[in-house]
């Protein structure tokens, strides 16, 4: 087993509210330098630990990370990833289950822990929820089991006491510091007096499979969201979209849409010329089941694939990622009815 000293943990600063401050002439929250982290969290260097750090220039708010971003983050992962036990990305909470999920399908057969978090309040306030934030991630970056091999080798979020699983993984609150939900799946460690593992949750690769890394994504897709009383030339002005690929269809319930005759034709005509239909709840929990009720049967029959109980972030970066690795639809179609990294379930 690696004493504490021969252990290793990369923390990537990307931005977001865990390194900000208030600009003393705005008032408003803008980004500072990685340094003003560690200055706040002296406690760091308890861990012995050989913590080293890269700061994005400049720093991002999350809601300007987008593929090319990701990819960078990938990047920094596999030039460092033999050097380090495990990854620490301090992120935006706003976006930060879109790269979490993103990250986990350009990541396959890792064996390493990479570990989102962030924080609510800025890291410099007195009550910050980023210093528990920051301290607990580093820790389960470099937990091992006991055969060593590493604990959490996920693309995990950890936020207010407990890590989920990326790509399950949603933000539900604006003000909370509970603000992120993983509602379709448990948790994979629980922090209160002890860490607690649930072992029996967390993914492990397969042995002998090599590290691949992937980094096309194709953005051609869109989402729309169902509300009652949509209205008809919103929907066929998103069908028309030049270039879309893949649409996600944000349903009610289980899996239900109206059952206007012209909203079916719309998604017909999307599908006779060659887009992806994707049907995912709006619902904050629980799967789509299509057939369940007359309101999504038709759409079934028309080639809209389920995706089950997959997070909106999820089922948006897997559609990038799996547009961006195939040009045909037969294999983006086989792989989008399968979880690729524990996104949804069978
Ligand atoms: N706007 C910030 C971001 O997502 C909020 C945060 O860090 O929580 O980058």
């Amino acid at each position: 087993m690696k004493k504490n000293r021969d252990i290793s943990v990369l923390i990537i600063y990307t931005g977001g509210t865990i390194g900000m401050v208030h600009d003393p002439v705005t008032g408003s929250l803008v980004p500072i330098n990685f340094r003003h982290i560690t200055k706040h969290v002296p406690v760091l260097g308890n861990f012995g630990f050989n913590l080293e750090s890269i700061s994005f220039v400049p720093v991002k708010d999350s809601s300007d990370i987008d593929p090319d971003i990701w990819i960078k983050m990938a990047e920094i992962i596999e030039t460092h990833f033999d050097d380090f036990d495990g990854f620490v990305i301090l992120h935006g909470t706003d976006t930060m289950a879109y790269s979490a999920s993103a990250l986990s399908f350009m990541l396959e057969n890792l064996s390493k822990p990479v570990i989102f978090t962030g924080s609510q309040l800025p890291i410099g306030l007195l009550r910050t929820d980023g210093r528990e934030n920051l301290i607990t991630s580093i820790e389960i970056a470099a937990a091992r089991r006991e055969d060593g091999f590493p604990a959490v080798p996920e693309v995990c979020i950890y936020f207010d006491n407990i890590l989920t699983r990326g790509n399950r993984t949603t933000k539900l609150s604006a003000e909370h510091f509970d603000a992120f939900s993983s509602p379709n799946y448990p948790p994979l460690v629980e922090a209160g007096l002890h860490l607690k593992y649930n072992y029996n949750y967390i993914n492990y690769p397969p042995e002998r499979r090599d590290l691949a890394f992937h980094k096309s994504f194709d953005n051609n897709v869109a989402i729309l969201k169902l509300f009652p009383g949509i209205n008809r030339n919103f929907v066929e002005a998103i069908i028309n979209t030049e270039g879309l690929r893949a649409l996600i269809i944000e349903t009610f319930g289980s899996g239900n849409a109206p059952t206007y005759k012209w909203f079916l034709d719309d998604i017909k005509y999307f599908i006779s010329r060659g887009g992806i239909i994707l049907n995912v709840t709006q619902c904050h929990g629980g799967s789509v089941e299509m057939g369940l009720y007359e309101t999504s049967r038709d759409m079934l029959a028309a080639g809209v694939i389920s995706g089950k109980d997959i997070t909106s972030e999820a089922s948006v970066t897997k559609l990038m990622y799996l547009l961006g690795q195939y040009k045909s639809n037969k294999k983006v179609l086989q792989y989008l009815d399968k979880p690729l990294a524990g996104e949804m379930s069978i």
